[in-house]
């Protein structure tokens, strides 16, 4: 026992062993003094074993308390009343790689901008007043910004009074944004459900113009004392209804073809000046039929052919959307279209009217489906709003964008950049002076296989003045009985969709015992899908419904010429 240790008023602790064989902590202290004239020790010996074991268990809380805090994911903090961070806890920080050591004691208005720091004492103030307190923020991070949720609560003190608050912080980035993805899915489902209500009603309208017009033409034409002339001009009226009909029906299935993704490109080297100019007597002659003075209509092209490789049909469609709505929305002035090789990757086109233009607040929204300025019922001006949708995703499609000017009372500009591929152009003069010539095809044999009649006697008659022999069939039983026996068919039309069999079934048989025949399907589907069934099938290739004379005289070419 060394009554010098611990001398002075530092204590010392130890264990030592009582009588009943126990441990005890003591602590010593010693002072010096003099005693008797003698300098002496006093020394004072305490148990303190009952404390040392408290303290433990506390430690031991504190690490479980700590270690608590810090397996939480969110974040803990400690702010006292000078609104100091005192103690920051959990992964989250890790997380969102914060560093305590930036925080703890500072101030709120230390560490964050003015209008964060107000948020903060705002709510700080609300809960040294006793109450809870939850609220979300938005933290900008090196990372990008972040939004978290703190929820305060007031620590009391041993006199009940509140000394601190702690907080919970909650990142909730992830959440947000999920909320914030399934608000803007909700617009959009909503936004789309209003637009094709609206669309439904147009279209019913739009599809109700032409076909009674179509109707009620034909109705005056059974009259039988018609004069020719008057015969003629319901027919030019007949005609130009079922072209405006057709129009609306392949815009539909332009849309529902984009939005299933069937959409597919055929990319040919293209002759622009040559597209444009057919483009040009398109609508000369529309305009000139329809005795328009009031517009002058101009193409301006370069001197120099630029040939790019695109799908041109496509592209036509895309110049004559505009045109078509350029002519619909001006009535006087002028039209100019053209393009010009800005870069050497690019070419641009443009379109523009002198009509009435397009409000600024509306300059975005006509690209979209179902679209117009005016899309109240009461219309001056016909249409379903899907021209320019659809001309939009074209232009994407091809690789290009497009974007308008326009002031309202003056007029629009168009314009649509298609990236500028060149491959050497030869020119198809010989193949253009073939297609143009008449086709002769005197003694050749085409079947039609066809169960509708006025669609078998249309191909009839479109397939006269080629001289061929045609035979026709109104189902598939009696087909295989004629193909059987007559054995100078050179072509099969053939309707898919039949009375009696599946037509492209029909085609399978036929190709098997006549594999040199070509036979071409007949699809009212303009679904891509369809059109590669009857590919699949062994149909040779397919012409859509309505036909067309020029699709017609292509095929016939192709497979007729061909096998001369
Ligand atoms: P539609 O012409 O069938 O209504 P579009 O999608 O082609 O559909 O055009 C959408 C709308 O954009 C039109 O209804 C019209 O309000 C406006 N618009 C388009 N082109 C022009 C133009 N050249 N001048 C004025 N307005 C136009």
């Amino acid at each position: 026992y060394n009554a010098n240790k611990g001398l002075g008023n530092v204590p010392e602790e130890f264990t030592i062993i009582n009588k009943q064989g126990e441990e005890v902590i003591v602590e010593k202290t010693a002072y010096p003094m003099m005693f008797h004239g003698e300098t002496s020790v006093l020394g004072i010996v305490r148990d303190i074993t009952q404390r040392k074991i408290a303290e433990k268990k506390l430690r031991q809380s504190e690490e479980k308390f700590k270690a608590l805090v810090n397996s939480t994911d969110d974040i803990i903090i400690l702010i006292d009343k000078d609104y100091v961070h005192r103690g920051m806890y959990g992964r989250g920080m890790k997380k969102l790689g914060l560093d305590p050591k930036d925080y703890i004691g500072k101030k709120i208005s230390e560490v964050f901008d003015q209008e964060t720091t107000e948020i903060h004492i705002k709510a700080l103030e609300k809960v040294f007043r006793g109450e809870f307190e939850v609220f979300t923020w938005r933290y900008t991070l090196p990372d990008g910004e972040i939004f978290l949720q703190t929820s305060l609560s007031p620590i009391y003190n041993e006199n009940g009074e509140i000394d601190s608050v702690v907080g919970i912080a909650r990142d909730l980035t992830d959440t947000h944004e999920l909320l914030k993805e399934l608000e803007e899915a909700k617009e959009k489902a909503e936004e789309s459900n209003r637009l094709k209500s609206a669309f439904l009603a147009n279209i019913s309208h739009e599809i109700r113009t032409p076909m009674n017009g179509i109707m009620g033409f034909t109705e005056l034409l059974k009259s039988p004392e018609l004069p020719r002339d008057k015969i003629n001009e319901f027919v030019e009226i007949i005609d130009s209804q079922s072209q405006h009909l057709l129009q609306i029906i392949n815009d539909i299935i332009d849309v529902s073809k984009m939005e299933a993704d069937q959409f597919t490109l055929k990319k040919k080297e293209t002759p622009v000046n040559e597209l444009l100019q057919k483009q040009y007597d398109i609508y000369y002659n529309l305009l000139h039929n329809r005795g328009n003075k009031n517009i002058t209509l101009k193409l301006e092209l370069p001197d120099q052919e630029h040939v790019v490789y695109t799908d041109d049909t496509r592209l036509a469609q895309v110049v004559s959307n505009l045109l078509d709505n350029a002519v619909k929305f001006t009535e006087k002035g002028s039209i100019h279209f053209g393009y010009q090789k800005n870069d050497p990757e690019h070419l641009i086109f443009y379109v523009k009217d002198t009509g009435i233009g397009i409000p600024e607040d509306k300059q975005d929204v006509i690209f979209k489906s179902f679209r117009r300025v005016n899309e109240s019922m009461t219309r001056t001006f016909e249409g379903a709003g899907l021209g320019l949708a659809i001309t939009n995703k074209l232009v994407e499609k091809l690789g290009g964008e497009i974007c308008l000017k326009s002031e309202e009372g003056k007029g629009s500009s168009f314009y649509f950049t298609l990236p500028y591929q060149t491959k050497k152009y030869n020119s198809p003069s010989g193949e253009k002076s073939d297609k143009n010539k008449a086709l002769d095809l005197c003694g050749k044999t085409i079947m039609v296989v066809e169960d509708d009649e006025p669609s078998r006697l249309y191909l009839e008659e479109m397939l006269k003045p080629t001289h061929a022999k045609v035979i026709t069939a109104e189902n598939g039983d009696v087909a295989w009985k004629k193909i059987l026996k007559d054995h100078s068919i050179s072509m099969i039309l053939m309707d898919i969709k039949l009375p009696d069999h599946n037509g492209l079934e029909l085609t399978g048989e036929i190709k098997k015992r006549y594999p040199d025949i070509p036979v071409i399907a007949q699809t009212a589907y303009a679904m891509n899908k369809d059109t590669l069934k009857a590919l699949k099938k062994g149909c040779d290739d397919y012409i859509s419904k309505p036909i067309e004379q020029r699709r017609l005289s292509e095929l016939i070419n192709k497979y007729l010429k061909s096998s001369d």
